[in-house]
This record gives structure tokens, C-alpha cells and sequence, in this order.
């Protein structure tokens, strides 16, 4: 079994972008949207905002309190949008009741939306047109890529249907000619679904869920979930030691797609910046 090295992967990513950022005359910027004291947000932020800055990227922070409205948000987001220097807009998810974050996220301007979450991008992506495209799926994609899967023809089976991982997973895999089957809460006999896939994406937020029993014999599968262990440590949506002998190349968890979201944000924040 070839384990898919999403650290390494991420790496070469990050610094072919570090490479074309020295190249620009002017660096892209991102701006950071937080509203509330969520501990892990922060954190996704502090982490976020060290990847651009190790990149050569600008990015800020507006961490705003629990009780902003939403028209001080709204009168940020507008700011933001029209400042020069800002080209990819963030607005870190989940946002404090009573705010709207379907509201919030339309505000964004479509060009400095690098999160892929404005409906005009959503419908591009439904369309297959060039769009900004959440990072986790890109990220998944590019690891099959650097893997040297072949996605056209293959059965993908994507195990999750969120609007952020699974919908958008699937229509990836779908416009590289894929044929795609989306399973979620409600399939009926899941693992009999799993065995048919050639690649096998997990994003069902359910700890070891896939057993070796579910997997094809020489599948590929990419685990998205994240679990914290009671004793330390990170787990995924798969039983990595009970799979690992039966499938061709799997991610690690940590190490396999976690990497790859943030290095995906660098280059959708790049992309919007050469867009200008
Ligand atoms: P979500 O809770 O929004 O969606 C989970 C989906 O899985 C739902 O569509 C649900 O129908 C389906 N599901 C739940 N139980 C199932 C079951 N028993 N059988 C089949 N389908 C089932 O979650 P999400 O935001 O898509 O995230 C999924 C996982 O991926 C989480 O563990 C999350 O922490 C992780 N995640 C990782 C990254 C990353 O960068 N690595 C990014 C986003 C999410």
C-alpha cells in the first residue's frame, strides 16, 4: 500500500506558490474574517495566516466579538471588497447566532471569494466553469493527481454530501469524467456501495466508519475526516491499520488531506491576486 504523503505534496505546492508570489510586483492579500470566540477558528486562522505569510502573501485579521451585527459585518466584508490590497476574502465558519452565514457569504465579492462558498461560484462549479472552488476538494483532487490516479472512467464513491467536502468533491470528480456516486447518511447498505469504488473519498465526520470489508481490492481511498483521540492524537473516517493491506494508496490522518486545504487557500488567494 502506497501511503498518499499529503504533507509532502502540500509542501512542493506551497512552495512552487511561494515561487510565482516573488514574481509578482505587488504581493496578494488575504483578509481574515472571525466573529466570536470559537478556540478552534482561531486557531484554523493563526494557521491560515502563517501559511500566506511563509508564502510571501499579506494577509490581516479582523477578529470581531460575538454580539457584532450583522450590518457592522456586512459594512466590513464591504471594506474589505473594495480595498485594493485585499484580493481573497475569508469569513471563518461557524459564525455566532444570530447571524446568517449564507447572508454573510453572498457579501463577498465573487473575485475575492477564495473560500468558493458565494452562490455565483457554487453555480459555476454546478456549471463546470472557471470559479473559485473550495479548498478541501481541490485538495483531494490535486492528491489524486500527484498520485498518478486516473479519475476518468474510474467509479468514485464520495461518502458525505456537506455543501464545504462531499457535493462539491463530487463534481469535481464528476467533471474529470468520473462516474460518481454519492452516499450520505440515509444509503442503504453503504459498504456494499464502497466495494464498487476505484477511488473512495470519506468526509462523513463518523470515526472509522470504513472497515476493511468496505474497500475493492487495489481502491484508492482519501480519508477527510478529523477526530481527536481521548488519549491524544488524530483519527480519521477510516480504519487506516484494518484498510491499509487491501487498497493500492491511502491518505494518512494527520498528514493526507489536512495539509492540502491550506495549501489550496494559498493558491485560490494567488489566483484571485493575478486575476487583478
Ligand atoms: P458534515 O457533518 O457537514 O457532513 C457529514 C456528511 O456525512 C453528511 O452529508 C452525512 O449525511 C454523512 N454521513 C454521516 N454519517 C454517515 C454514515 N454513517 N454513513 C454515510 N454517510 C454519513 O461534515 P463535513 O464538514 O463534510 O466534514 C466531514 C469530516 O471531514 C469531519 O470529520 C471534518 O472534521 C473533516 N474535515 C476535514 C477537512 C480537512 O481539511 N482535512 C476539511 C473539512 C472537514
Amino acid at each position: 500500500m502506497e501511503q498518499i504523503d499529503g504533507k509532502a505534496i502540500a509542501q512542493k505546492i506551497r512552495e512552487d506558490i511561494q515561487a510565482q508570489v516573488r514574481q509578482l510586483t505587488k504581493p496578494p492579500g488575504l483578509a481574515a474574517i472571525r466573529v466570536g470566540e470559537d478556540p478552534a477558528s482561531a486557531i484554523y486562522v493563526k494557521n491560515k495566516r502563517k501559511a500566506c505569510a511563509a508564502a510571501g502573501i499579506y494577509s490581516e485579521e479582523h477578529a470581531l466579538p460575538a454580539s457584532t451585527s450583522e450590518s457592522e459585518l456586512l459594512a466590513l466584508i464591504d471594506r474589505c471588497n473594495r480595498n485594493p490590497n485585499i484580493h481573497g476574502i475569508l469569513v471563518q465558519l461557524p459564525l455566532p447566532a444570530p447571524l446568517q452565514a449564507r447572508h454573510i457569504l453572498d457579501a463577498v465579492a465573487p473575485e475575492k471569494d477564495i473560500d468558493g462558498f458565494h452562490y455565483l461560484n457554487i453555480g459555476k462549479l454546478v456549471a463546470g466553469e472557471p470559479g473559485f472552488v473550495p479548498c478541501t476538494p481541490l485538495g483531494i483532487i490535486a492528491l489524486l493527481r500527484a498520485t498518478g490516479v486516473h479519475i476518468s472512467g474510474a467509479h468514485a464513491v464520495v461518502v458525505g454530501r456537506s455543501d464545504i467536502v462531499g457535493k462539491p468533491t463530487a463534481l469535481l470528480l464528476l467533471h474529470q469524467h468520473a462516474t460518481v456516486t454519492l452516499c450520505h447518511s440515509r444509503t442503504q447498505d453503504l459498504g456494499a456501495i464502497c466495494r464498487q469504488a476505484d477511488i473512495l473519498v470519506v468526509a462523513a465526520g463518523r470515526p472509522h466508519l470504513i472497515t476493511a470489508e468496505m474497500v475493492k481490492k487495489d481502491a484508492v481511498v482519501i480519508d477527510v475526516g478529523i477526530h481527536r483521540l481521548p488519549g491524544g492524537g488524530l483519527t480519521g473516517d477510516v480504519d487506516f491499520e484494518g484498510v491499509a493491506p487491501h487498497v493500492r494508496a491511502m491518505t494518512p490522518v494527520p498528514g493526507g488531506v489536512g495539509p492540502m486545504t491550506i495549501a489550496m487557500l494559498l493558491a485560490n488567494t494567488l489566483q484571485a491576486a493575478r486575476a487583478v
